[in-house]
């Protein structure tokens, strides 16, 4: 159920109102407007319930909701929610770049992607310190130590810098070093992770599942905003197709679909959707066109060198170029490059 408050209510008059909701054995999630305050109300619904309600002097209106995700819907939220990291917003329009190597290597190699992520006007590096690799006999990651090494990068460039987390134990301690958190596609549906995520006050990219539908990515969301953290982005990454020209095949669609249908920012990563990095530009381009508030995109300073991803990622003059290309895309689109 939605509880739309009448404009300009007082804290007092909500704080009763909330308090009444919690005393029927019901849970409030606040979203405070502009003008109004709406309150969605999670729990078991009924009849008497929704009338007890709209009696209330306060509300202007009560409507029941029959989607499976109701924190995540557009339905009764019709603003996109944005998202801010650091200074940077997330979903107010402009696109948003995140760029970086695919994985922390050593203070070297992070510190130079830094240098050359900064020079290009970057405001969020990526790079993963715990890796979900399809072989255990492959690099797994510089775990805590890359870790520091993030925060190192944040202090020296000022950039926002952003990681992927795969268990519940990496949740605190990585919410401690970076400013975003990333849900991999290989654990959308780690639901404890998810309700971990959802205890913290950082932004969490949440990533499409290879084999997930546009609905269980929603639900998945919802599991984060259910748990009490509003920010979250999603993320198409391509999904599993018949298909092998390519790593995976970028569901373009479903960023279009994401925005009509939820209320969340929705930014795409061309790059392991490609698996090539010839690819990376026209998939990126389809996404800015398709609706996306950002991108994710990996680059390294030296491809060939890479630990992880290194086919798919670009050389630091391709994504200069790139960026370069995107701006009066971006402006032919009434949007902004961040
Ligand atoms: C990544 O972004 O480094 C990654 C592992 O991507 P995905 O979870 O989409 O495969
Ligand atoms: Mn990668």
């Amino acid at each position: 159920m939605i509880i739309v408050l009448k404009p300009n209510v007082s804290k007092e008059e909500i704080h009763n109102l909330v308090a009444r909701i919690k005393e029927k054995g019901l849970k409030p999630v606040e979203f405070e407007g502009d003008e109004r305050t709406v309150i969605h109300v999670l729990g078991s619904v009924t009849d008497d319930i929704v009338n007890s309600f709209s009696s209330v002097s306060c509300v202007e209106k009560v409507m029941r909701i029959l989607k499976p995700f109701k924190l995540a819907s557009r339905e009764n939220h019709s603003a996109t929610t944005v998202v801010k990291v650091g200074d940077v917003s997330i979903g107010n329009g402009e696109v948003v770049v995140i760029a970086g190597p695919c994985s922390i290597e050593s203070e070297e190699q992070i510190m130079e992607s830094a240098e050359i992520m900064k020079k290009l006007g970057i405001k969020i590096m990526r790079a993963s310190a715990f890796k979900p690799r399809t072989s255990p006999y492959d690099f797994q990651g510089m775990g805590i130590k890359g870790l520091k090494l993030l925060k190192k990068v944040k202090e020296k460039t000022g950039m926002l810098v952003e990681t992927e987390v795969m268990d519940v134990r990496d949740v605190p301690i990585a919410a401690e070093y970076v400013d975003v958190l990333r849900v991999g596609a290989r654990n959308m549906q780690n639901f404890d992770l998810l309700k971990e995520l959802g205890k913290i006050n950082k932004p969490v990219i949440l990533k499409r599942g290879m084999a997930a539908t546009i609905n269980e990515f929603v639900m998945a969301a919802e599991y984060i905003l259910f748990h009490g953290n509003k920010n979250v982005i999603l993320c198409e990454r391509g999904i599993r197709t018949f298909e092998t020209a390519y790593r995976n095949t970028l569901d373009v669609g479903a960023v279009a679909i994401l925005k009509n249908m939820t209320h969340l920012p929705v930014i795409v990563d061309p790059s392991h959707a490609a698996g090539k990095r010839e690819l990376i530009a026209p998939l990126s381009k389809a996404a800015i066109a398709a609706g996306a508030d950002g991108l994710l995109i990996e680059a390294h300073p030296n491809p060939e060198k890479a630990l992880s991803d290194g086919a798919q990622s670009l050389y630091p003059e391709q994504l200069a170029q790139l960026l370069k290309e995107l701006k009066p895309l971006c402006e032919a689109l009434g949007r902004t490059l961040g």
